[in-house]
Order: structure tokens, then C-alpha cells, then sequence
């Protein structure tokens, strides 16, 4: 696929413009606390941390299996960075703000106030010393996880604004543009408009128009801003994807941002306003599901992480990109040329997707439909490590440092593969691999998988013939015609 009409942006570009304040820094840099805002923390470590949390910092047996499991101490070799020594900081913390009864005695514990180096510590501790990733959880015998014990005591802190600026400043910028780069409808049109200029060029399609805000489509495609400003050939190939399976769907003007770095500030109200306003951008176009672009943390919020907080279930599916093409592939709607890639190409399992989401099957069915040469990274799926770049390091400002040094688990992983090209379904992984393909000269093509089944996309009349016939008589959703379609399979794969 060459579609060019746009400058390049160079990579530090991308880099630099990923997130609103990502050159600036972060709130760690500076932090301070008054008397008044200490004693707030202090009050929500002593009743937010729920006796869940604290029934399972307490049932530790020492073990030491987390150590290992977490790419901080694996990178690093750092005590201080192994998953139950950050938990048992933690634990010292509450265990410092619940003692109810300051008595004079001797034998009585004393409460004591919260120093800001403490806080600024468990401050590093929940927002640069822990990716979320959720791996240290796989190792415990006790099903200790540090990310969503860290993620509650992100929430305090985010709810007094305290949270980094990298994080912070996306979130107030999609409150009131409802996209985290501040785009405008016009950006949206205007970059779909000339998509469709170079499609129809490239598909000798005169009339091709990419539909938005079309009632009653199938699939609402909510794209990455991303795409939609310095990534439009990654945008051109989802379209692609789509086009070729006939797919009915449409782009939301009202929303078009699958990202919610509220999440990862900690702050659960502004997430759930964002998701509303998505959730309000299907009702408006009564689109049957949503389609996700590729995005770890998306992903997680509005498949799971919305409704738990909501409290009731959506009455609709919810898929990320490879889940779409897996099922485009298993259905016949869309064929890809094998091989045309003829170098060993590895994959790379964003943490929210596989090792959370379960979607660990689907990208390496596409990928061993794309290629014969198709290498696991060990350990992979729900086992792999996070790349370095999830938990919002890779827009949290001053922590690129860091994120580079823990990146080396990841960096070793890929090198034993002796791949040439990588693949993510994430654009925060995306973003790290770059980095860590630079900083570690690796010399790998980085890939996301939706470009590389759009560039190995083999568009057949025959086969879309199929796709369409197909699809007509399922639309029908009679019992009658599926069960004669399942009878007659073989007939028109014959016919067709
Ligand atoms: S959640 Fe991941 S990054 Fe955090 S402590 Fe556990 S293994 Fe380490
Ligand atoms: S693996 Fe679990 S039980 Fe063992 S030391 Fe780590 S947190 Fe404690």
C-alpha cells in the first residue's frame, strides 16, 4: 500500500506530539503537599484500601516467586523494585494512617502524619515503579496482583489533581474536545475525505466515500487520534480491512478517540464521563457494536472496566481491531496473501489484551495466515512481560528514562526470536517498541498488525461475491435459513 500524500513525520515527532505536555514535567518532579492534603491521603489510605486489599497484602507468605515475574526487578536487579517489596511500602503506609487509638502509653501504637518524602515515594511507587501489567499476580500462589492494589492509591492521589502531567493533561483536554489531542471534527473529515480520495484511486472504486455517522451500522470504528493525525496510512489500513470484508460500518463525528488515559491517572469519574460520551456517539448512530483501534488501555475500560463501575452490562460487543480480522479471516470475508513478508516476524502481547482481555488466539491466528515463519517470543500470551510502555509510562513525561532501562526484559525477549519484524495490537506498546528498536539498535520493522493484513489483503471479486451473498441471507436471522446455509456450506464454496 503507498498512499503518500502527506509529510512523514519523523519518529520524534510522533514521539514528542503522543501526548498534550509529554516534554513537560511530570507532577513527581515537584511534588508537594500541604499539611491539609496529607492528612487527605493519609484519610483515604485508612478507608479506601478495602479489607480486600488489605486481607491480601496480609496473606504474603514470602514466597519470593513475584520477583522474577515483575520486568522492574528483572531489568534492574533492584530490591526496591520487587512487586511485594513496593506492595510492603504500601502496607507500611495504611498500617501507619488506621491506627484509630493515639494513645500516651507506651505499649499503644501511635498514629503519626505522613511525611511528603512518604508520600512522594508511594507517589514513584504506583505511577513509575509499576506498569499495571498484572504479571506479578500470574507468579503468587496467593493471587497477589500489584497493579489494581496500585490503581486504587492512583485514584486518591488523581482526585486531588496530583496525578502526572502526562496523564493529566490529556484527560482535561478530552473533557472538553472529547479527544485527548484536542482535534476538531474538521481534522476527522478532512483526513477521512482524502482517504477516500486515495482509495478510490487505489481500488478503481470512482464513488468510494467512507461512511460517517451512518444510522444502523454494524460496527462503530473508533479510531486512535493518533490515526487520525500523524498515523493516517495505519487509518487507511483499518478502512481497508473494513472495505474489503463489506463490512456495514461507520466513523462517529460526536466521538472518535479510543483512548481514556483516565484510567491510568486513577481518576474513575472522568473515565466514566469519557465513556459515556462514547457510549452516547452509538446511541446517536444505533451502530450495533463497537470496533476498537488498537489500544491496550481502550480496550480494558469499555470491555470490562466501564460496566464493572456502571454496574450493568452493555448490550452490545465490544472488539478490538485483531479480534475483528480474526473473524473476518474464520468467516471468508477477507484473504490475505501468505508469505509476502519472507522474514521471521514475532508478536508482541499488549498486557491489557491478552493477559486481561483473553485475546491471545485471534492476532496469532492472522499472524500464521500471513506467515510460514511465524516466531513466539517465550514467555508469550497471558505470560508475556509488558513492554515497559503500559501503565501510562509512555506518556507520563519525566519517566522516558526508565521506561527505556525496564524495556530490556522486552528487548532481550525479541532478540532471542532472531525476528525481523515486530508485531503489536497497541498504539502505547507501538509507541515503546520504536523506542526500544532505537535506544537498543535492534534494527526491527515495528509493525501494527492491522497494516501488515491490510498490505497482504488479496481483494477477490470472487470471494467478496461470497461475503455479500453470505452475509444477505444471515441478515434474514431465521433459523430456517441458517440451518440450510450450514447444510449447504460445501455448495457454495463449490458455486462461489
Ligand atoms: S503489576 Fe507488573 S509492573 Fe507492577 S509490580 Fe506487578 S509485575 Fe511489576
Ligand atoms: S509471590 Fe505472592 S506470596 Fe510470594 S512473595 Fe510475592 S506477593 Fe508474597
Amino acid at each position: 500500500m503507498v498512499l503518500e500524500t502527506r509529510p512523514a513525520n519523523s519518529m520524534q515527532e510522533v514521539r514528542n506530539n503522543q501526548t498534550p505536555g509529554k516534554n513537560e514535567p511530570s507532577a513527581e518532579g515537584g511534588l508537594t503537599f500541604s499539611a491539609e492534603q496529607r492528612e487527605k491521603i493519609a484519610a483515604s489510605l485508612s478507608t479506601l484500601t478495602t479489607w480486600r486489599t488489605l486481607s491480601l497484602l496480609y496473606s504474603c507468605v514470602n514466597c519470593g516467586l513475584c520477583t522474577d515475574a515483575c520486568h522492574y526487578y528483572k531489568a534492574t536487579n533492584d530490591p526496591a523494585l520487587i512487586p511485594i517489596t513496593k506492595m510492603k511500602k504500601l502496607l507500611r503506609l495504611i498500617k501507619k494512617c488506621r491506627v484509630t487509638w493515639n494513645s500516651k502509653l507506651p505499649f499503644l501504637p501511635k498514629s503519626s502524619p505522613l511525611s511528603t518524602k512518604e508520600i512522594a515515594d508511594l507517589f514513584r511507587t504506583v505511577y513509575e515503579d509499576c506498569t499495571l501489567c498484572g504479571r506479578c499476580g500470574m507468579a503468587c500462589p496467593s493471587g497477589i496482583n500489584a497493579g489494581p492494589i496500585f490503581h486504587t492509591v492512583r485514584s486518591i492521589f488523581a482526585c486531588m489533581g496530583k496525578a502526572p502531567v502526562g496523564l493529566e493533561k490529556p484527560v482535561s483536554t478530552a473533557l472538553s474536545k472529547w479527544n485527548y489531542l484536542g482535534l476538531d471534527v474538521d481534522d476527522l473529515s478532512e483526513t477521512l475525505e482524502w482517504m477516500a480520495e486515495e482509495l478510490a484511486d487505489e481500488l478503481k472504486i470512482e464513488d468510494f466515500t467512507i461512511p460517517i455517522d451512518q444510522e444502523g451500522a454494524e460496527t462503530l470504528y473508533i479510531p486512535h487520534p493518533l490515526e487520525v493525525r500523524d498515523y493516517p496510512l495505519l487509518l487507511t489500513a483499518a478502512v481497508k480491512i473494513l472495505h474489503a470484508a463489506d463490512e456495514k460500518y461507520t466513523f462517529s463525528t460526536i466521538h472518535f478517540d479510543t483512548v481514556n488515559y483516565a484510567y491510568y491517572s486513577g481518576h474513575i469519574e472522568n473515565m466514566i464521563t469519557i465513556v459515556k460520551h462514547l457510549l452516547h456517539a452509538k446511541e446517536q448512530v444505533r451502530a450495533k457494536n463497537v470496533v476498537l483501534a488498537p489500544c491496550g488501555h481502550a480496550y480494558r475500560v469499555l470491555r470490562w472496566e466501564a460496566e464493572r463501575n456502571l454496574g450493568y452490562r452493555f448490550q452490545f460487543k465490544v472488539f478490538t481491531f485483531s479480534e475483528l480480522i480474526d473473524r473476518f479471516l474464520r468467516e471468508g470475508r477477507i484473504k490475505i496473501k501468505k508469505d509476502s513478508i519472507d522474514v521471521p516476524i514475532t508478536y508482541h502481547d499488549p498486557c491489557n489484551i491478552a493477559r486481561y482481555g483473553g485475546v491471545i488466539e485471534q492476532p496469532r491466528n492472522i499472524l500464521m495466515a500471513l506467515s510460514s515463519n511465524f516466531v513466539e517470543m517465550e514467555p508469550h500470551g497471558a505470560l508475556n512481560y509488558c513492554c515497559g510502555g503500559g501503565g501510562g509510562l509512555s506518556a507520563s513525561g519525566d519517566y522516558g528514562q526508565l521506561r527505556i532501562q525496564i524495556g530490556k526484559v522486552k528487548v532481550e525477549q525479541i532478540k532471542k526470536t532472531g525476528a525481523k519484524v515486530i508485531v503489536t495490537n497497541c498504539y502505547n506498546c507501538h509507541t515503546q517498541l520504536i523506542e526500544l528498536n532505537e535506544k537498543y539498535k535492534l534494527g526491527l520493522q515495528v509493525k501494527s498488525i492491522v497494516e501488515l493484513v491490510a498490505d497482504s489483503l488479496e481483494v477477490s471479486g470472487k470471494k467478496n461475491n461470497k461475503a455479500i451473498i453470505l452475509r444477505y441471507f444471515l441478515n434474514q436471522d431465521t433459523f430456517n435459513v441458517k440451518f440450510i446455509l450450514n447444510l449447504s456450506g460445501n455448495f457454495f464454496n463449490h458455486i462461489l
